[in-house]
């Protein structure tokens, strides 16, 4: 066993020694060297660093993950969770080699329990996967993110998407989880029961650990029931802030929203021109309410005579069905769509999060500090629950535009902090929320250093992520 430490480099022994031991412990087409396997696991989705690791490793049980994992803690081997790798701050670089430890064969699913209203999946299943297996049964899973992610990633994550203003986050639906330990002890958080307070709530603590307290080898998760009437809504409007004006009242108006997403309108310019929409040329209010009948025709009632009184310049509405998927289609590709209209740029995702209550200021603040950044940027997100997504490009080998887009990020940060809210609603630390993190949790640093310790002593489990060095030097 390794003394403790922040991160250790890959092992000491040559990558030829752990490949023969692996091969040794899984079958060998379980361990890849291959150059393409190696070049797949070194970088993550929208962020450019990138760092081999020594071996790709595929477990197909719970088993195989605690045999790597004990031989991780003998040997000092780091090793970096991976599963669709759909997550956005270099979470899944592998920062000191190792093992990329690729989670999705692990795609099982192990019960569906409709009475109970639960789900038991491996975690390498997608939440795509997971509902289309619950069809049959009238529930569904809510977490929704843009990319098909996996139920492990997502619980990593904390993820939530356009659902979590109705249904909540990650963290919210995880009742259960196994987890292989970075010492390779196999443990079972929570059960089955949709409450407890039994003992510390260490399935609360993996929601959101970003695959640095151990691996999850299974989940427990909980179902919802499909609403009877589903109705959608898409509002335009001349200012930003009388989106957000207009979204906060219906959201305090308790209106059975289901979802509630601001896409401005530039970002709508940018979907008219990928998918040929018919789109007003405004900034854009896209939502859905859930429930039955009469609830969900008055709640869209409701929100057209709101809109109508913060001066909506185009109202729609659209039953369940096609005519529903139309009208959000350009929500779901509004992502796609921007990094479309700016072919080779690179970009910046921010994730920040606010109570609803001073969402304007900051997204005023925030569309002020891009302007005079001078680059191209869109605001969108999950605005019915304070979250959103200000996306900057900026070209990708030009060392100033990417300084001065770092800086606008950290300003705002500073502006949400201060408004009390958070550098990240959904997309997690990774890398590049680090030097954030003791600014908005101060001294509590301290203690989640202590907590990392506890349950990996060695440093071993995705080394140099989630938290900012313990010495407090720059991340
Ligand atoms: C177009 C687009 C839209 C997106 N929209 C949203 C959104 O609306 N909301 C949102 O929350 N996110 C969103 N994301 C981000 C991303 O989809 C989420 O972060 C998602 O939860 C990542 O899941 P994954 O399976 O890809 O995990 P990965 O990216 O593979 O891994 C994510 C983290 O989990 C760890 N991990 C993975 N599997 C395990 C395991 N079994 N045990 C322990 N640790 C593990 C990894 O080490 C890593 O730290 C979006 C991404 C894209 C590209």
């Amino acid at each position: 066993m390794l003394g403790r430490m922040d991160a250790p480099e890959s092992t000491a022994r040559s990558t030829l020694d752990l490949v023969h031991d692996l091969r040794a412990l899984l079958r060998p087409d379980q361990v890849d060297v291959s150059a393409s396997a190696l070049t797949l696991h070194a970088r993550g989705e929208s962020c450019d660093v990138t760092r081999l690791p020594d071996v790709v490793v595929y477990p197909e049980s719970s088993d195989d993950v605690q045999r790597v994992m004990a031989h991780a803690y003998e040997t000092g081997t780091p090793v970096t969770p991976v599963a669709i790798n759909s997550s956005l701050e270099g979470h899944t670089v592998p920062l000191h080699g190792g093992v990329s430890l690729d989670m999705t064969r692990m795609d099982r699913i192990v019960e569906l329990a409709p009475h109970d209203f639960l789900a038991v999946v491996q975690p390498g299943v997608t939440y795509p996967k997971l509902n289309e297996a619950l069809r049959a049964t009238g529930l569904f899973f809510t977490v929704d993110p843009g990319a098909e992610a996996s139920l492990g990633g997502m619980a990593s994550t904390n993820a939530s998407g356009t659902m979590a203003v109705r249904y909540g986050v990650m963290g919210d639906l995880v009742l259960g989880l196994e987890v292989v330990t970075p010492t390779g002890r196999v443990i079972r958080t929570g059960g089955r029961s949709r409450k407890s307070s039994s003992g510390y709530a260490l399935t609360r603590l993996f929601c959101g650990a970003e695959g640095t307290l151990g691996v999850i080898t299974e989940l427990t998760v909980r179902l919802s029931a499909r609403p009877a009437a589903v109705m959608g809504a898409r509002l335009a409007f001349d200012t930003v802030s009388t989106c957000v004006a207009f979204v906060t009242e219906l959201i305090q108006s308790g209106a059975s929203v289901a979802r509630c997403e601001l896409v401005d309108r530039q970002a709508v310019a940018a979907i008219r021109n990928h998918l040929d929409l018919p789109l007003a040329d405004a900034h854009t209010v896209f939502l859905e309410f859930h429930g039955d009948e009469a609830t969900v025709a008055s709640a869209a009632a409701l929100a057209i005579d709101l809109a109508r009184e913060h001066g909506s310049t185009a109202a729609e509405t659209a039953p369940d069905g096609d005519a529903l998927r139309a009208l959000w289609r350009g929500r779901h590709q509004a992502f796609y769509a921007m990094v479309a209209a700016h072919p080779g740029m690179a970009n910046l995702i921010t994730d920040l999060a606010v109570p609803v209550s001073r969402l304007a200021e900051v997204i005023d603040a925030s569309l002020e500090t891009v302007a005079s950044v001078g680059l191209p940027g869109y605001v969108l997100g999950h605005v019915g629950d304070g979250n959103f997504h200000l996306t900057i490009f900026f070209p990708e080998d030009d060392a100033e535009a990417r300084a001065r887009v770092s800086a606008a990020h950290a300003e705002l940060v500073r502006l949400t902090l201060a408004a009390g809210g958070t550098c990240t609603g959904e997309h997690g630390i990774g890398l590049r929320k680090l030097p954030y993190v003791r600014a908005e949790h101060g001294d509590a640093v301290d203690l989640m250093w202590a907590i990392k310790d506890a349950f990996d002593p060695a440093g071993i489990m995705n080394p140099g992520k989630k938290l900012p060095p313990r010495d407090g030097s720059a991340a």
